[in-house]
């Protein structure tokens, strides 16, 4: 999460206003979109000769007016004070944005925990299938399951953990199955005793163009560009973790795995929280995505792989980034909060939830209830109150679409 700073300022009508300084516009990951986006969309089409689906494009074009308040913001109003305070809107997409991400990972764990898992234990079951299966199940996502008694009412009876035995066995059951079911979809092909991947029917213009960027990306090469498919580069710890004594409730058998070894208490509300919001997180945080010295992209892993990898490496780096822009910045705040909709924590209390941040209440007086009092969206509108702000201006970038 970035530090958020406070500024005081002063609107044109006069009445004081604060804005919450998030600067999106300064992470690495947005002046790698900013710059890049619209060269990776051109590669990649020409390459395959087919367009991207709309999606990919939208995603780019959203998280790059995501909490800029350029593109217009809510204006809110303590209702003590009459304090003011602008916040940005932020694009809510699912796929890319880190911070509509992040929000929603955080909905997703507190809805998980305070309306759906009951106070009963809880352990993680973690399936991990090789590459080539990875590639299969990017393209064809489907899966699930849960068990109901005879009589229609869910009862719960815990059972002791697995023994190492019972886990690979299970997960022998698991791979025999799974490969029983992707063969019977035509997925898998059976031939001389040997498995293999089906050759896709003909390709539609959008598996043409996202097949080669998901391959790519399960086998974590670069997918166009001078170095296509060169492996990125991996920097890692002196000691790979395969050296470490082989961990407890973790099965392995030919590229699939099978890990149980995370439990929660029933009582332990917290824990299984922080596992609803691992389960749930985003593809991409901005913190992890940063430029070294040598001005190469790094990609920080959350968690080392097993081979001591703490990072990805892409060769070369995004253009040094223009003069420091006093842009007009955001906050991740945003309507939702205000509406209260029903079974939606609003943003503002998941921040208080998770960070101890006080976001609904007012900071200039210290407790007043915020209101809005204005959607401002109109450009003319946006410049004239930025203006006054200080020197603000819109992050300036080539749109992916049109
Ligand atoms: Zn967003
Ligand atoms: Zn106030």
């Amino acid at each position: 999460m970035q530090a958020i700073a406070r500024q005081p300022q002063r609107a044109p009508d006069g009445a004081s206003v604060h804005y919450e300084r998030h600067r999106p516009e300064q992470t690495t990951l947005y002046r790698l979109v900013q710059q890049h986006a619209a060269s990776f969309i051109a590669h990649t089409e020409a390459s395959t000769g087919a367009e991207l689906p709309r999606f990919i494009k939208d995603e780019f074009d959203a998280f790059l007016e995501c909490g800029i308040l350029a593109h217009g913001f809510l204006r809110l109003r303590c209702g003590d004070c009459g304090h003011d305070k602008l916040v940005a809107f932020s694009c809510k997409r699912r796929g890319f944005c880190p911070s509509c991400g992040a929000r929603r990972m955080s909905q997703t764990a507190a809805h998980l925990v305070d309306h759906v898992i009951p106070h009963v234990p809880v352990r993680q079951w973690v399936l991990s299938l090789p590459i080539a299966l990875r590639l299969l199940l990017a393209a064809q996502p489907q899966d699930g399951v849960y068990r109901c008694g005879g009589d229609g009412v869910p009862s719960f009876v815990e059972v002791d953990a697995p023994t190492d035995d019972e886990l690979h066995a299970l997960l022998q059951t698991l791979i025999t199955r799974l490969m029983k079911l992707l063969t019977r979809r035509g997925a898998l092909v059976e031939d001389m005793g040997e498995t293999y991947l089906a050759e896709p029917d003909a390709d539609g213009d959008e598996a043409r163009t996202l097949r080669p960027l998901q391959a790519a990306a399960v086998t974590y090469r670069i997918a166009f560009g001078p170095r296509a498919r060169h492996e990125v580069l991996t920097l890692g710890d002196a000691m790979p973790r395969d050296a470490a004594p082989r961990q407890p409730l973790c099965a392995d058998i030919d590229g699939f795995s099978l890990h149980a070894a995370v439990r929660c208490e029933a009582h332990d509300r917290k824990r299984l929280e922080q596992l609803c919001r691992y389960i749930t997180r985003p593809a991409l945080s901005d913190e992890r995505v940063q430029c070294n010295a040598a001005g190469q992209v790094e990609f920080k892993l959350k968690t080392p792989w097993r081979d001591g990898t703490t990072h990805l490496v892409v060769p070369q780096g995004p253009a040094q980034p223009q003069e420091a822009t006093e842009a007009a910045t955001a906050t991740e705040c945003e309507a939702e909060h205000v509406q209260g909709r029903p079974h939606h924590i609003s943003w503002a209390r998941l921040l208080q939830r998770v960070f101890d941040i006080d976001m609904q209440h007012c900071a200039h007086c210290g407790g007043g209830e915020l209101k809005i009092v204005a959607a401002i969206l109109e450009r003319p509108v946006i410049e004239k109150i930025l203006k006054h702000l200080g020197p603000v201006s819109a992050p300036s970038r080539p749109r992916t679409g049109q």
